[in-house]
C-alpha cells in the first residue's frame, strides 16, 4: 500500500469565503458543508484516540495542505479553507493545518474531525476508517 492509503485526509470546511459573496456564504450554509459538524453522530466504532498536532503555518501553506479537500462546487463558488485536519491512523496522529489568526471555532471544528466526527450527511471518517483497516 502507498503512504497515501495509509494516511486517510480529512477535511475542508469553506468558512473562508470572501466578504464580497456573501449570499454565496448563505447559500454553503444553507447545504450544509460550511463548518458544521454533525455533534449528535459519534465517531465510527473503534475510531482511534490520535495525537493531534496544531501546524500554525502562512495563508499560503493552508492553502497547498487544504485546498485540494474543498469539495469541487465550493471550489466554484470561491470557497477557500481556513485549515484543515490530516488524519494518519498508522501513526496515529491528526494534524491541524491553519493559519495563526484561526478561530477557536476553527481549531474545534478541526479537533472534531480528529475526533472522527463529520460533518452532517457525510461518511468520510466511517469511509476513512474502514480504507485503513481493509489494508491491514
Ligand atoms: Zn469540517
Amino acid at each position: 500500500m502507498t503512504r497515501v492509503l495509509w494516511n486517510a485526509r480529512f477535511m475542508y470546511h469553506a468558512r473562508g469565503i470572501r466578504a464580497a459573496a456573501r449570499y454565496v456564504f448563505l447559500i454553503l450554509l444553507l447545504n450544509g458543508c460550511a463548518t458544521a459538524i454533525d455533534t449528535h453522530k459519534p465517531a465510527p466504532p473503534g475510531w482511534p484516540v490520535l495525537t493531534v498536532r496544531d501546524n500554525v503555518v502562512t495563508g499560503y501553506e493552508v492553502l497547498r495542505r487544504c485546498y485540494k479537500y474543498l469539495p469541487a462546487h465550493v471550489k466554484l463558488l470561491g470557497g477557500i479553507p481556513m485549515a484543515c485536519a490530516e488524519v494518519n491512523f498508522a501513526a496515529r496522529t491528526c494534524d491541524i493545518w491553519r493559519a495563526r489568526d484561526a478561530s477557536p471555532e476553527i481549531m474545534d471544528h478541526e479537533r472534531m474531525h480528529c475526533a472522527g466526527k463529520d460533518h452532517p450527511g457525510e461518511t468520510w471518517a466511517q469511509d476513512a476508517l474502514s480504507s485503513y483497516r481493509s489494508a491491514l
